[in-house]
């Protein structure tokens, strides 16, 4: 529905105001602004993990909409277009022809590359996608923006989430909106100070959660430590998302090859106690210092925050792309994560992470190497129904 707006400034909705849709012709009218711009745009923004969007051009009476090139009678003068400008979490620009792409996918009917950084949308009843780089009424020669600027699409996500810690110690969990929740469980050999509160209250509130232990470890031995500290504070709770190895800070000083094994020693670990593990770092070190047999193996939880969805690293089931996010029930900044593979379903198909009927094996000391027998031979033999195995040492 178009509305009509006779003051400056509104709040619309969390990311747009009135005043950024208020004609530029310099007399005092009304402003027109269709409900489902709004809607759209914040879908977009949400899209496009941006950091904020600009709004270069709003309503336009028709005598403004002619004196900037139009017909007087356009999508602006509806009130139902905005020329944008999405700016990704680096602060940057996001080039127009990712905007047209993501723009498409939130169902906006009328998209137009403008040039590099801005973006015309609308809400049209009918349905336009040109690019005005080629002209101001160029109509694109197919139907999607993907196929016109050969861009390879990604994987919607399933569910969008937050990742918390000590440091989100105000939570309204009453009004939290969040799909799932990742809680830090703790860091070398100590707890979370709010790991339990967090769990709790998560878990009252029926959001399903994760958990993650932020590591520190250099060596195998000490990530076999970090695991069992991890395994202790997840005994006798459920996880419906994966538990994470957190990996950052002084641990990415190790080579390749040592910190490969600290990530696996630790993950392997917490695998055989029962649980489905992954692994948490940055989009670049993860790329350049985990063996690939490593990211094989276990999920991976990307962070990039440069506003667009990494694409060097595949197979990822969770890609944190902000760390300043606002959402409701949170005060301050929190990291936002959007998560690609539906875990609760197959983590409690599997009976992993608390969701088994029996308690998970007690985890084994680091294995003794077997004393080599010296020349017995294993034997298996069949007697009548029976089955009968030993071995024959040699006297
Ligand atoms: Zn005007
Ligand atoms: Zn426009």
């Amino acid at each position: 529905m178009v509305k009509t707006y006779d003051i400056k400034s509104k709040q619309l909705s969390p990311h747009f105001n009135v005043s950024e849709f208020r004609c530029k012709c310099g007399k005092e009218h009304s402003t027109l602004i269709a409900d489902e711009l709004i809607d759209k745009l914040e879908q977009l923004y949400t899209a496009l993990g941006c950091s904020k969007i600009i709004v270069s051009s709003g309503y336009r009476c028709a005598a403004h909409d002619k004196s900037v090139g139009g017909s007087g009678t356009g999508q602006h003068t509806l009130g139902k277009a905005a020329d944008i400008c999405c700016y990704g979490q680096d602060g940057k620009p996001i080039v127009s022809y990712l905007v047209c792409c993501a723009a498409e996918d939130v169902g906006l009917s009328g998209i137009a590359r403008i040039n590099d950084s801005y973006t015309h949308v609308d809400v049209r009843s009918g349905h336009w996608f040109g690019d005005e780089t080629k002209g101001n009424s160029y109509c694109i020669p197919c139907s999607s923006f993907y196929e016109y600027y050969d861009v390879q699409k990604t994987a919607k996500p399933l569910k969008i989430g937050i990742d918390i810690s000590l440091y989100q110690n105000k939570i309204d969990w009453g009004k939290l909106t969040s799909d799932f929740v990742i809680i830090k469980a703790g860091q070398r050999d100590y707890t979370d100070p709010l790991y339990e509160q967090h769990y709790k209250a998560a878990t009252d509130a029926g959001i399903p959660v994760g958990a993650y232990w932020y590591g520190e470890a250099k060596t195998v031995a000490e990530a076999r430590k970090e695991a069992d500290c991890f395994i202790e504070r997840l005994r006798g709770k459920k996880f419906a998302y994966p538990v994470y190895y957190d990996v950052e800070g002084d641990m990415l000083d190790l080579d390749s090859k040592a910190l490969s094994a600290v990530v696996d020693a630790f993950l392997s670990r917490v695998e055989k106690a029962g649980y489905w593990v992954g692994l948490y770092m940055s989009g670049s070190p993860m790329h350049d210092k985990i063996s690939a047999d490593v990211l094989r193996r276990y999920a991976l939880w990307v962070a990039d925050t440069r506003g667009q969805q990494p694409t060097y690293i595949t197979s990822y089931g969770m890609w944190q792309y902000s760390h300043t996010g606002k959402v409701a029930g949170v005060t301050g900044d929190v990291d936002l994560d959007y998560c690609y593979t539906d875990y609760p379903t197959q983590i409690k198909a599997k009976g992993l992470n608390g969701y088994g009927k029996a308690d998970p094996v007690e985890i084994q000391p680091d294995p003794v190497p077997a004393p080599t027998p010296d020349d017995g031979i294993p034997v298996r033999l069949e007697i009548g129904n029976q089955t009968y195995v030993g071995r024959l040492d040699k006297v």
